[in-house]
């Protein structure tokens, strides 16, 4: 539940306007007509060599630096040519192609905010003769091939069995002899180095614990979100023993073909014990440990085999064969039982998000080959990244790094580092809102979330407030939560529950109900979601403390195939009440403190569009200027 927490904290930070993307392309008039002039003409890409490539990342910074004046998109948005000026270069024109991940319409909208000029050209669709051909060669490749194998098969004394040479050809582990990464490489984690020390003896000298008739453990689990340095870890052991690296993912291990996935097992363990002493390192190992026999439809046979194969070979080792199976995942819940018997994966290890002193650490390590700034403190920054993970933090470290080279800085400055923050969480900066109807309403929107963090009790403190677009959202309010709370309040709940109404309240009260926007649709969700869990999990209702809803959200993937559908329909009809009250309560609370804070509303709406951006102090500060009861603590808000 505490990580669960830290996790809502972290989105909670950015309440922004997210104008739904369908609603923007729907009133443009759909994809085709959203040719905004320009382009070449052309219907295929150019694949000359003579076009460079250009990273779609550095397309986005492009883009962002007002770089690009044209693009072409081709294959379905798949491709791309685009024109871009380099100022060092008096502005010449360079022509690049980008891969992209699709047509996103993210990318469609960032080019119209833009104003760059782009064009979308239809698939080159290919005679029909040719696409004939396409299709009958899939056929012909296959059977050729089956023809081909059978032909070996006949001629050799293992029969059938050879097929499985299939798996053999392609052997997707890798090897590395050396890591190179160390324990010291590694922060933040302490408990998790400390159990995994003993591992690295094992490896190094197994004597130790055989001479006294110790069994060595065989296999080791190492759990935790993405991002915590699982990988790194199991790196770190491997470089620390100073013994060779296996590392294969359980995603390549459930193949098409059934029995690939266990004939990669087994070359795996055979290459393994050519080079032992070793460590293999399966990543994600869910992805074939599942429960057997679970999910819709029955199980999956090829996945089932893979996983029987792996036990096998876990349960085929002899004495002390000098190899250590470390695998990760961030589901345990999900494994079948049979992986963590006794002789198996018997050891878990837990990696977890770090905490203040961990990032600190962390930041440390990403920090040794980068010039900071003399003023900076890491510690100002380890505050500031609540939920961070390790790779979140290395990302940090590196997108500033990025920044202080494009601004021609020669250290990295706490500027450097908030932009970084802010674009790790929310998205690209966007195109200043041009002055308008819309631009005040969003003012009022923002200001409505950051009044009510300001006024109501248990909301988090206001850290700022700003209209410049980033990501999707048109502004954004972001609040700072208390430095590593693990539980939180009801009040606190619904607190938030009325920071994320006072953008819709706000509108509401100034602009009239029928002229409430899109805008919030974001901030609703979420509303609904917080006050769904507190009556369902945390037992914060009138119904009680029962937990009304199972924690699995994929039925269909998990352990329990059965969900809590033996909750009843009445049951699930007060649920609903329930959540609809609170919210209700909550919103009339809102609209109450938003419109009886009327006048400095308007002065803040003010203040920010000339501003853009206001900090939580000066906001706090005008909001005192005019109410009776400046100090947020003197400011009761009752919810019921
Ligand atoms: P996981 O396997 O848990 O998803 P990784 O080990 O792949 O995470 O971490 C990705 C990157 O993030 C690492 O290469 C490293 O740069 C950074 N990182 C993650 N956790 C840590 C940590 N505890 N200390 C230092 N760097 C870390
Ligand atoms: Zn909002
Ligand atoms: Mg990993």
């Amino acid at each position: 539940m505490n990580q669960r927490w830290r996790i809502v904290a972290l989105w909670l930070l950015p309440i922004g306007v997210v104008l739904l993307i369908g609603w923007q392309v729907i009133s443009n008039g759909g994809l085709n007509s959203m040719n905004a002039g320009g382009g070449t003409g052309t219907t295929e890409a150019p694949r000359n060599a003579a076009v460079a490539r250009m990273s779609y990342g550095r397309f986005l910074d492009y883009v962002e630096a007002g770089r690009v004046t044209a693009v072409d998109i081709y294959d379905g948005g798949r491709n791309a040519v685009i024109e871009a000026v380099d100022p060092d270069l008096d502005n010449r024109v360079q022509r690049l192609r980008v891969d992209l991940p699709g047509l996103a319409p993210e990318l469609v909208n960032t080019l119209k905010q833009e104003g760059i000029s782009f064009d979308i050209h239809p698939p080159r669709t290919a005679p029909p003769a040719l696409g004939l051909l396409g299709n009958l060669l899939f056929p012909l490749l296959l059977i050729g091939s089956l023809i081909f194998l059978a032909r070996r098969n006949s001629g050799m004394p293992g029969g059938p069995g050879q097929a499985m040479q299939f798996g053999k050809s392609k052997a997707r582990f890798m090897m590395e002899a050396e890591t190179g990464v160390m324990f010291d490489d590694v922060a933040g984690v302490t408990e998790a180095k400390q159990e995994l020390q003993e591992v690295v003896t094992f490896l190094k000298q197994p004597e130790r614990f055989t001479s006294v008739g110790a069994q060595i453990p065989r296999g080791l689990l190492l759990v935790g979100p993405p991002g915590t340095g699982k990988t790194l870890l199991a790196k770190a052991i491997a470089g620390e023993a100073g013994v060779p690296f296996f590392s294969l993912s359980g995603s390549e291990f459930v193949e098409m073909f059934v029995g690939v996935g266990a004939s990669r097992v087994r070359d795996l363990f055979k290459k393994a014990k050519e080079n032992s002493p070793c460590l293999i390192f399966i990543d994600e190992i869910d992805a074939v440990g599942r429960q057997r026999g679970a999910g819709i439809g029955g199980g999956n046979d090829e996945r089932e085999q893979t996983l029987n194969q792996l036990l096998t070979e876990m349960d085929g080792f002899e004495g002390n064969s000098g190899i250590i199976i470390i695998a990760a995942t961030n589901r345990p819940d999900v494994l079948d039982s049979a992986l963590m018997r006794p002789g198996r994966f018997d050891r878990q290890v837990t990696v977890d998000a770090p905490d203040i002193k961990g990032r600190l650490a962390i930041l440390d390590v990403h920090c040794r080959n980068k010039k900071l700034d003399g003023e900076l403190s890491l510690e100002s920054i380890a505050r500031r990244t609540p939920g961070f993970t390790g790779a979140d933090l290395a990302n940090l470290m590196n997108e500033a790094a990025i920044l202080t080279a494009r601004r021609r800085k020669d250290s990295i400055g706490l500027g450097e580092i908030d932009d970084a923050v802010d674009r790790i969480i929310a998205g690209m900066e966007g195109r200043p809102l041009t002055d308008g109807r819309s631009k005040r309403l969003i003012a009022y929107h923002e200001v409505g979330h950051a009044l009510i963090g300001t006024l109501v009790k248990d909301h988090d403190p206001v850290q700022k407030v700003t209209l410049i677009p980033r990501g999707q959202a048109q502004g954004l309010t972001w609040f700072s939560p208390d430095e590593e709370q693990t539980l939180v309040t009801r009040a606190q709940l619904k607190a938030r529950i009325m920071g994320a109404l006072g953008g819709r309240a706000a509108e509401d009260v100034v602009f009239g109900h029928e002229e409430v926007t899109t805008g919030a649709g974001g901030d609703i969700q979420m509303v609904a979601s917080l006050a769904r869990q507190m009556v369902t999990r945390y037992g914060m209702s009138d119904l009680g403390p029962i937990a009304l809803e199972g924690g699995g959200q994929e039925v269909f993937l998990g352990r329990d195939l059965m969900s809590r559908s033996d909750i009843s329909e009445s049951i699930s009809q007060q649920i609903d009440e329930q959540v609809r009250g609170m919210v209700k309560r909550c919103y009339e609370e809102t609209v109450a403190v938003v419109a009886a804070n009327r006048e400095a509303m308007d002065r803040l709406v003010e203040l920010l569009i000339e501003k853009e951006t206001m900090d939580g102090d000066e906001f706090a500060a005008i909001v005192a200027e005019f109410t009776s009861v400046p100090d947020k603590d003197r400011t009761v808000v009752t919810l019921e």
